[in-house]
């Protein structure tokens, strides 16, 4: 079943890599819109490309649902662990992520001045060549950013990139092998530190198989991080359905037994959710 955010603020939920998450959705509340189709997208596959910037919940409107929740969470003695941009796409894609960032953090110091919550974002990385965004991500407290391959071939397969996406001034008007490498360059040159993201599994998907455990897949991962050397990983497997049926999930071993691989290199955050 396919799992959308169907408000502005969602939750909170118990997120097992987040404790108590109150969820940020930029996105619309009726469907998916994103820069990526992922295989595994818990909101399903994208219904469209293109979306006017008019269609998203401004600053103040963000800033308002937000206010109402961590009032209502305050008055029943309840602090959430983290305020969580996530959502039905990609949160960073809105054209005022940057405001929306800054006030988010500012709610959070305000409604809770002893022990402010996290503001994580959870993100596919796909706008951190953007200056803007990169200056809004640090006033984020903890940043996470997706790479779930090692190869253009296998980012292809998983993620999809959907050339033609078209909202406001952004658009993907290039190849998922341009888009590969930038990623990677971005990711290797980003000016702060960040929990790199890694959802890995097995299975097919239109007939083509997909694989990011094992093999040269997996060596060409491991050679991405060491470049990469991000300040944490998170690995994760699958957790609800997902839209490409075919897709396996990673047993608690499996997933322990990557994460140690990672270890090995000397990263010293590394964790894994099963
Ligand atoms: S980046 Fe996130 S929201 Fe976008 S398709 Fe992938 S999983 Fe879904």
């Amino acid at each position: 079943m396919t799992f959308f955010h169907k408000h502005i603020i969602t939750g909170p939920i118990h997120s097992r890599r987040l404790g108590i998450s109150l969820g940020v959705n930029l996105l619309p509340v009726t469907e998916k819109l994103c820069n990526y189709d992922c295989v595994y997208c818990e909101c399903g596959w994208d219904t469209r490309w293109e979306a006017d910037p008019s269609e998203l919940p401004s600053p103040q409107e963000v800033e308002e649902s937000l206010r109402t929740a961590l009032q209502k969470l305050k008055d029943q003695g309840t602090r959430p662990d983290s305020i969580t941009f996530s959502g039905n796409g990609e949160p960073t894609l809105h054209p005022d992520f940057p405001r929306i960032a800054r006030l988010t953090a500012a709610c959070a110091k305000e409604y809770f001045p002893q022990n402010p919550p996290l503001v994580t974002v959870i993100s596919n990385a796909t706008r951190i060549g953007n200056p803007e965004v990169v200056d809004a991500l640090s006033h984020c407290t903890k940043v996470l950013l997706k790479l779930d391959a090692g190869t253009p071939e296998m980012y292809a397969r998983i993620n999809q990139l959907q050339k033609g996406f078209k909202l406001g001034a952004y658009q993907v008007d290039d190849t998922p092998e341009v888009y590969y490498g930038q990623l990677l360059r971005n990711l290797e040159n980003y000016p702060h530190p960040f929990t790199m993201q890694t959802l890995l599994f097995r299975g097919e998907h239109e007939g083509k198989p997909i694989d990011n455990t094992s093999g040269a897949e997996w060596e060409a991962y491991v050679e991405r991080v060491k470049r990469i050397r991000p300040a944490g990983i998170m690995l994760y497997g699958l957790d609800r359905e997902t839209p490409a049926k075919a897709l396996v999930k990673l047993s608690k071993e499996e997933l322990e037994s990557h994460a140690s691989v990672l270890r090995s290199l000397g990263l010293e955050n590394v964790q894994a959710f099963f």
